[in-house]
């Protein structure tokens, strides 16, 4: 089906109210990285307008929740269906910039999975070495006042490790290290992680027991679909949202008929 008809047929789902039958018991989170008009168009970044078109959708179509909190319902076996939860990965500065304040004018609760070596430095991962101009991180002090206005951080490991490929002791400091450099600079403890590159094969079997050794409650992918109060807590599918999506409606039916 193209895109735009997919819009139309979302339109009429969610007027009629029907995407809360299709869901069940589906919950759904969602996963960002950038949200600017510079480099708007690219797999990783969402223009201004569609992340406030985005939020406006959630917000009258969900139960938007904190991820720590569809993470509880998941663990006490309560149903989670028709409810959200909004997520972030790497640290990007427009993150703070731009996301934050569009998502408090909303009144909407998300997580931010950063990069503990990425923040406060110029690094170019490999990823945006052909992004123009090149994104910026958040500093700790950026990450601070996120936390600070009631957004969750979270862990993304150190340096942005492919937990596919290392293992033992390396794995163990990206996982764990990453956790303990943001709550040296947070001063609170956080327990919700993200793997980076978020496909299937970038996780070993060993590291996703690393994570939950870690101290962990959760570990989140960037591929997959709808979880539900069954899921496993360590093997959560995401939906990653880019200008691919022509309009909120697209994203909502495609995650309504979603069969995971
Ligand atoms: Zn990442």
């Amino acid at each position: 089906m193209k895109k735009a008809l997919k819009a139309l047929a979302g339109r009429a789902v969610f007027a009629a109210g029907m995407h809360r039958h299709l869901l069940g018991d589906r919950g759904i989170i969602v996963a960002f990285h950038r949200v600017n008009d510079q480099t708007a168009g690219d797999a990783l970044t969402v223009s201004c307008r569609s992340f406030a078109r985005f939020c406006a959708f959630f917000k009258r179509h969900y139960e938007v929740l904190p991820l720590g909190e569809m993470v509880a319902r998941i663990e006490r076996g309560e149903s989670i269906g028709g409810s959200l939860a909004i997520t972030f990965d790497d640290g990007y500065l427009d993150n703070y910039t731009v996301a934050a304040p569009i998502l408090r004018h909303h009144a909407l609760p998300a997580t931010f999975f950063i990069t503990s070596q990425f923040i406060g430095t110029q690094t170019v991962p490999c990823w945006d070495a052909d992004v123009t101009p090149p994104p910026r991180w958040m500093s700790w002090d950026q990450v601070r006042a996120l936390a600070a206005q009631g957004f969750t951080i979270g862990g993304h490991t150190r340096s942005h490790a492919n937990l596919g490929e290392v293992a033992g002791d390396t794995a163990r400091k990206e996982i764990r290290g990453g956790r303990e450099e943001i709550e040296a600079e947070l001063g609170t403890a956080i327990d919700l992680f993200a793997y980076p590159f978020g496909r299937p094969d970038a996780l070993a079997e060993d590291n996703r027991d690393l994570v939950r050794e870690a101290g962990f409650r959760c570990c989140v992918s960037c591929h997959g679909g709808t979880v539900t109060s069954r899921t496993d807590p360590f093997r959560l599918y995401r939906v990653p949202i880019n200008d691919w999506f022509a309009d909120p409606h697209q994203f909502g039916l495609e995650t309504a008929l979603s069969r995971t």
